[in-house]
């Protein structure tokens, strides 16, 4: 176990000067153009160091010092655990963590889950599956199916409500179709927990504002992170 842990940890580490660049591009106000040069000295940013400096100029690019590093070494050990003799099936893990870990980051940063990264996460994970349905009853494909457009309409409901952004219904499409392959108790359980999680956060954020003596201002929580980390909790608990 210990030489794939360490395994999982570099592959994390060497992929997050990947992601930060990543990061650094998308987290950018809605409306805005896609951050591809450093603001301060127009230097092209494809991958950051973990201090998240610009290579160029040292200003402060994207995510803080060494957060997508940790993050990205651990989302990597996670993978490796539930990772499926499919191998197919462990792409779609793969690719599903990969652009989940930027969609966290950009979320956290400027509470949005911008089309450009939900789609294509939607995509890779719907023609992983099916890549891989020929190897299982036609009943478990059902199942990612209907448990993707469970969970989506779920949350589109809540977009629809004014609960959550636009972005959030394409990832739980995607994060439904994915834990769908392994039942519903795994679909529905990532869920439950990352509402669970959103509550919390968000009970938490209330009370330090009425500790300081500040107004609370509705529910400004991130949902994308929670959702991810929902997902991969009820992955790694099955
Ligand atoms: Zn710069």
């Amino acid at each position: 176990m210990v030489p794939v842990v360490v395994a999982a940890v570099l592959i994390g580490l060497l992929a997050a000067p990947w992601l930060r660049g990543r990061i650094a591009r998308f987290a950018v106000p809605e409306g805005e153009p896609w951050c591809d040069t450093c603001p301060s000295c127009g230097r092209r940013v494809r991958l950051l160091p973990p201090t998240g400096r610009c290579p160029g100029c040292r200003e402060r690019l994207g995510a803080g010092p060494w957060t997508v590093e940790a993050v990205a070494a651990a989302v990597a050990v996670a993978v490796a655990y539930a990772a499926d003799r499919l191998l197919v099936l462990t792409l779609a893990l793969v690719w599903a963590a990969a652009l989940g870990v930027v969609l966290g980051f950009v979320d956290a940063r400027v509470r949005r889950l911008p089309y450009r990264l939900t789609v294509p996460l939607l995509g890779g994970v719907a023609g992983l599956l099916m890549a891989a349905a020929p190897t299982v009853p036609p009943g478990v494909v059902l199942r990612c199916v209907l448990a993707a457009l469970a969970i989506g309409a779920a949350l589109e409901l809540a977009v629809w409500l004014g609960a959550l952004g636009p972005g959030d219904s394409p990832l739980g499409l995607a994060l439904g179709g994915l834990l769908g392959w392994y039942g519903w108790s795994v679909a529905l359980g990532g869920l439950f927990v990352a509402v669970v999680l959103a509550g919390l956060w968000a009970t938490l954020r209330a009370a330090a504002a009425l500790a300081r003596r500040r107004p609370v201002r509705g529910l400004d929580v991130p949902v994308g992170p929670f959702l991810l980390l929902g997902a991969l909790t009820a992955l790694l608990a099955r």
